[in-house]
């Protein structure tokens, strides 16, 4: 007999714990599984029944009745209940469990949550309500699937079908060029089953099973890639290389920040140092952002690795994760590429994780557990004495902190870019002095000749604006009036197409009103330049410029044109294949893109990130222009950059042109300093959310209190805590939204007081409340 420590995959706002089951050393129920750790279980709580996942396993010791474990379960296997049932085979194993864990207390959340990350989406058993009321268990919808092959039989060469057997014929045509999926011959000649059959009994041909591999999202057919040899390193990949090779083998954990300026050569450097953590039987992982896991990410790492490359992303299909999911826990795949959520698919034996462009937002996952990807990471290669390699053309200000300060974390540059070229010149242009000499237009005089010079000899052009739809906003000239979404605190954007007001938030929309709703008046103004006007004045824009004209091509790139699954890479493919073409789009098209013949970037508006009321704004708005800038000149023709701005005396944007990180952080960090945020200080936003207003405000005060008593009694002066406010964006899809920030010293753990609080905490009926620990925003 052992006792099995599982946790309850009940969706319960309370923090779980694991409960303690006995469990028969053979296991349990008709499918013959052996209960290991990792697996999914069938166990009674509270008179329902519940899929578990176990997370320890001891042998049953014949205790005294009375006694207790630390979470009060009985010691003594006969006074617990039963596993029922062992479900499936392990999704992880001991060190999956432990990760759970450390995600749990120090993101402050449901185990069960944690757990869900290591198994496959879709793929897993759940107990379900049936209409009867009764529970019932519901067997995975998403698994593997076979389908049927034809082959050449023995007998296949000498036989001959009679005359007028004509589906035999045409079959045994088909299969003289090679094997053939029975659906296949279905689709072109019918009904085929009983044509097979004879043959098969004849021993004309074989018919077998075998595992179908769905298409990989970014690359449909699975293994498209040219191998490629890797090139001799520049003097600067090569140091990064060797850095990388000596954190690795230190074997401790180490964090090695790659500051190389975009077009350095980063991914050389990766595609290296995976090289040579494969050629140790170790195995790699390699995170990028979702948008930039593009089938050209994905081409670049199978050149290199071919088929041992898994890819995982959100893109893909259940079935199509699955599969890859699959391929990574047979140990056969050696290298995983994929998005945030990658980092917890079964890869064994992790000598090197790679965190590609480390300072996206998207790193960190916004519903529960909320981890930051690099700390987690981290975390991994220490347990497993492999190395974090972080990348980045602007590492994110916590990063460098890091590197600066911690004797695990080192930094190298690669200041130039790999073939030699000079990073484009960035001009500030000044809006408000456009518009006090008379100027209304979007496009300043400069940018509006830069286009013509460049477009007209056949160049092409990217354009940044950070704003989808056609206006931010109307307003109404008379009364004031500004649309808002029922549902959310924020106004609505006014699309053109179709003629509607949308939530960026919800996604409600409405008819745009001819007259305001308020008043009656008809001037309903539009303010606030979206990415479809901006097409639409551009298009008369170019349309009447010399030398350029209508048959250039406008590619509008924002969260509208790239719903369809895609749609995305069409698009750039569209850009690709253009000559003179202007790529306008959201912070989407800032990344990554690597087109030679870009030879000027414009960013429409760089202040829309800086009003932001964020404490990042002004990195955020750093790394933008720095990032976009990095998509022009990145071959032989020479790129230029111009960055419109109501604020070109802002710091953030001056540093941005000049390449000046250390005049963009000698401005920051004092005030970070001064107003106690990261890295000087860690930070826990008390998120507090619910239907009616007065409950979460009441809630929220109530939790402050319980943090206010909380952090006397067991830290002191050293912590503060806000006071209970309503966030930013105070309401979203009809939910009311507060928060209260606790910071600590940089150095504390600001988890486990937090975990104790929220564990002890009994759930209110209706009204929500989380931890997010190092937040990446406070909206
Ligand atoms: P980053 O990831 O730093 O933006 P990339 O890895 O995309 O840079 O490299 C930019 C370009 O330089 C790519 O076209 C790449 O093939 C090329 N490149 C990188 N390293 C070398 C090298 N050592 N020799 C020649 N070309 C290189
Ligand atoms: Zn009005
Ligand atoms: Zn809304």
């Amino acid at each position: 007999m052992k006792i099995a420590s599982v946790i309850v995959d009940i969706p319960t706002q309370a923090l779980d714990t694991p409960y303690s089951y006995a469990v028969p050393d053979e296991g349990v129920g008709e499918d013959g599984l052996a209960p290991e750790v990792g697996c999914a279980v069938l166990v009674t709580l509270g008179g329902r029944k519940a899929v578990g996942y176990i997370v320890g396993l001891e042998e049953a010791e014949e205790a005294p009745g009375e006694e207790v474990d630390l979470w009060g379960n009985p010691l003594s296997a006969s006074k617990l209940k039963m596993v029922e049932r062992v479900l499936s085979k392990p999704y992880f194993d001991e060190e999956g469990a432990a990760c759970a864990q450390f995600l749990a207390e120090r993101y402050v959340a449901p185990l069960s949550s944690c757990v869900r990350l290591f198994t496959p989406p879709g793929a897993v058993p759940r107990v379900v309500r049936g209409r009867d009321g009764r529970w019932r268990l519901e067997e995975p919808t998403v698994g593997q699937v076979d389908d049927r092959w034809v082959t050449r039989g023995p007998a296949f060469e000498g036989f001959q079908p009679r005359k007028n057997a004509v589906k035999q014929q045409s079959v045994l045509e088909v299969l003289a060029q090679g094997d053939a999926r029975v659906a296949e011959l279905a689709q072109e000649f019918g009904a085929v089953d009983s044509t097979l059959k004879a043959l098969e009994a004849k021993d004309v041909v074989r018919i077998e099973r075998r595992r179908r591999m769905r298409g990989v999202g970014a690359d449909p057919s699975g293994t498209a890639f040219t191998p490629t040899a890797p090139p001799p390193l520049t003097p600067g990949q090569q140091q990064a290389l060797e850095a990388i090779e000596a954190a690795r083998a230190a074997g401790e954990g180490r964090v090695v920040v790659v500051d190389g300026v975009t077009g350095s050569g980063k991914t050389e450097v990766y595609l290296q140092a995976i090289e040579r953590t494969l050629a140790e039987g170790r195995t790699a992982m390699v995170l990028v952002p979702e948008i930039s896991l593009t089938p050209q990410t994905v081409a670049r790492f199978r050149g290199r690795f071919g088929d041992a490359v898994a890819v995982m992303h959100s893109r893909m299909s259940q079935g199509e994760r699955y599969d890859q999911w699959d391929f990574v826990k047979s140990g056969a795949a050696r290298v995983v590429v994929g998005a945030r959520s990658a980092l917890f698919t079964p890869l064994a034996n992790v000598g090197l994780i790679v965190i590609d462009e480390e300072h996206e937002g998207s790193y960190k996952q916004d519903s529960a557990p909320r981890y930051t990807t690099r700390d987690v990471a981290a975390w991994m290669m220490r347990r497993a004495g492999g190395a974090l390699v972080l990348g980045s053309a602007t590492p994110s200000i916590e990063a460098l902190h890091s590197a600066a300060k911690d004797p695990l974390w080192s930094q190298v540059a690669l200041p130039e870019r790999a073939n030699g070229r000079p990073l484009p010149a960035v001009e500030v242009v000044d809006m408000a002095a456009e518009f006090s000499s008379g100027s209304r237009s979007m496009f300043s005089g400069r940018l509006t000749r830069a286009l013509q010079q460049e477009l007209s000899q056949g160049h092409k052009v990217v354009l940044l604006l950070n704003q989808r739809g056609f206006a931010k906003f109307l307003l109404c000239r008379d009364c004031g009036f500004v649309p808002e979404c029922p549902h959310c605190a924020t106004s609505l954007t006014y699309h053109e197409e179709g003629s509607k007001l949308v939530c960026h938030h919800c996604g409600y929309h409405v008819g745009a009103p001819p007259t305001c709703p308020e008043c009656g008046s008809p001037y309903l103004k539009k303010f606030g330049a979206g990415t479809q006007r901006v097409e639409a004045d551009l298009r008369a824009l170019l349309d009447g410029m010399a030398g350029v004209g209508p048959g250039v091509p406008i590619i509008r790139m924002d969260a509208d044109t790239t719903k369809a699954k895609g749609a995305h890479q069409a698009l750039l493919e569209e850009f690709a294949a253009a000559d003179a073409a202007v790529l306008l789009g959201t912070q989407m098209i800032a990344k990554g893109l690597d087109f030679d013949d870009v030879t000027l970037v414009g960013v429409i508006n760089a202040d829309t990130q800086l009003h932001l009321p964020d404490y990042r704004a002004g990195e955020r708005t750093f790394q933008l222009i720095e990032q976009v800038a990095g998509r022009a000149g990145r071959a032989n023709l020479p790129g230029r950059v111009l960055v419109q701005t109501y604020e070109a005396n802002d710091v953030a944007i001056r540093a941005a042109a000049s390449y000046d990180r250390a005049l963009f952080l000698k401005s920051e960090l004092p005030k970070r300093k001064v107003l106690q945020y990261p890295p000087y200080v860690r930070m826990a936003n008390v998120l507090v959310w619910g239907k009616n207003e007065d409950e979460v405000a009441a809630e929220a005060e109530a939790l402050h209190k319980a943090l206010e008593e909380l952090i006397r009694c067991e830290v002191g002066q050293r912590w503060s805590v806000l006071p209970a406010s309503p966030c930013v964006l105070g309401k979203l899809r009809n939910t009311y939204r507060w928060h209260i920030v606790v910071k600590a010293p940089a150095g504390d753990d600001i988890s486990g007081p937090l975990a104790r609080l929220f564990r002890a905490r009994k759930p209110h009926p209706a009204v929500n409340a989380a931890v997010d620990v190092d937040p990446v925003d406070l909206l």
